[in-house]
């Protein structure tokens, strides 16, 4: 397990259904033993002296002390786990009720299912997990690629615009498998400017990939990047943008429905960010046959991401409406 040369097979490496989830982890010695074959399957790395595959201790189930520091070591140090004084299994149910949900939840909903007294502590939870959603380091796309941007939060009409008007910028980019969308890379920005947009390009796609565009000057300079760059003269060919980019604005429009119908909108731009993560982790793997291959690849993420204590995941302005730890009806 968590080697990279082999998939991760269903009813070994991740359970396959609820009960089966129950039936691993009755309590936190399973978890943590879980988790231990997950970030360390491949070797037990230190985080204080930096040794990988070194030699090490066994203190207790999910702590151990690296032969080269003498350093003890917890699994869940420096993940989102850390500190967490509710049992490990509670996450893990949190973890499949998230992936399990094809739209994803709202922290009323995972509050009522995992019966949390605190409505703040399901809010938390998602956004830690939200945040584990993109594993660092994840693959750029490749093929050809539509690349547009997007406004989130209004209804002022039209592309390009100086100025959101209050509105979050995002770019989109999405590879074009022919009748259907490959994978999604998306970012909220602060300007259309080339700066800008050549960056995310750069970040996301491959390079030699070919980029389509509209004919915005903010996307010129693509193809000094070793990419190909196909420009749609939109008002040119008379054909309106979703039809020359078919599925970036199909992913645009997936999105903005899911921030209306699911978070009802209540979205700020600071916690645009995180959604944005939940959208992609979703869209990506939409087609995934075992949603358990999800809970396997959160968790992977949530091992990966630092530790998000409660007071840096709020600040009293990115407080949506509704989506608030103090407004929990
Ligand atoms: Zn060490």
């Amino acid at each position: 397990m968590a080697s990279s040369e082999t998939s991760p097979r269903a009813g070994v490496d991740y359970p396959r259904a609820w009960h089966e989830l129950n039936a691993w982890f009755p309590d936190d010695e399973a978890c943590l033993a879980y988790l231990e074959r997950l970030r360390w399957g491949d070797g037990f790395v230190c985080r204080f002296c930096g040794t990988v595959g070194g030699d090490w201790w066994p203190l207790r189930r999910g702590l151990r002390r690296c032969a080269a520091c003498r350093h003890e070591t917890s699994v869940t140090a420096g993940t989102i786990f850390h500190g967490s004084r509710l049992p490990l299994n509670s996450w893990f149910a949190a973890v499949w009720y998230v992936v399990n949900q094809k739209q994803g939840v709202s922290a009323l909903g995972l509050q009522s299912v995992l019966g949390f007294g605190s409505y703040q502590t399901a809010w938390a939870w998602l956004h830690k997990l939200r945040r584990a959603m993109v594993l660092p380091g994840r693959e750029m796309l490749t093929g050809a690629v539509e690349v547009d941007e997007s406004y989130i939060g209004g209804t002022r009409p039209g592309k390009h615009g100086r100025g959101a008007d209050g509105k979050a910028i995002i770019v989109i980019a999405v590879e074009d498998r022919g009748k259907s969308a490959g994978r999604v890379r998306m970012a909220r920005i602060p300007d259309v400017s080339a700066d800008t947009l050549t960056d995310f390009v750069l970040d996301h796609v491959t390079r030699g990939a070919e980029v389509h565009t509209d004919a915005w000057p903010g996307y010129h300079h693509i193809g000094r990047h070793r990419f190909s760059h196909v420009v749609t003269h939109v008002g040119v060919s008379g054909d309106p943008a979703h039809v020359a980019l078919p599925h970036v604005h199909r992913v645009a429009s997936l999105l903005k429905r899911w921030l209306l119908g699911t978070h009802q909108g209540a979205v700020t731009h600071e916690q645009l960010d995180y959604y944005l993560d939940e959208f992609t982790f979703r869209f990506n793997r939409r087609r995934s046959r075992h949603r358990g291959l999800l809970f396997y690849r959160l968790l992977e993420g949530a091992l990966a991401a630092q530790p998000a204590p409660y007071k840096t995941l709020i600040s009293p302005r990115a407080l949506p409406a509704g989506d608030s730890p103090a407004n929990p009806g």
